[in-house]
């Protein structure tokens, strides 16, 4: 069987606002609800960590959230290197 990729599972597809996902505070609680009903928000957690994305929610977690993330995981690293890098393909 052909794997599928798990952005097609994604909750945030089904949205007419992407601009959400890439919110100011006030949106990034509706954004967040969207990821707390996703199927893969493992899954776009991890790609978001591992792929050091700084804009946007994924996986249900802010930037600055996943900075934090980063910061605990790695010592001596220095948040925000990768900063502006964008969303590609889960909403
Ligand atoms: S941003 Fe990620 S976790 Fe949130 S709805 Fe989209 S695919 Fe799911």
């Amino acid at each position: 069987m052909a794997h599928r990729d798990w952005r097609h599972e994604a909750e945030c597809r089904k949205t007419s606002l992407p601009d959400m996902f890439f919110p100011d505070a006030r949106q990034a609680e509706y954004a967040k609800a969207y990821c707390r009903a996703c199927p893969v928000a493992e899954q776009c957690l991890r790609y978001a960590l591992d792929e050091r994305l700084d804009e946007g929610v994924y996986g249900g977690l802010t930037e600055a959230e996943r900075r934090r993330i980063h910061r605990r995981n790695t010592p001596g690293s220095t948040p925000g290197s990768n900063r502006g890098k964008k969303k590609e393909g889960a909403a």
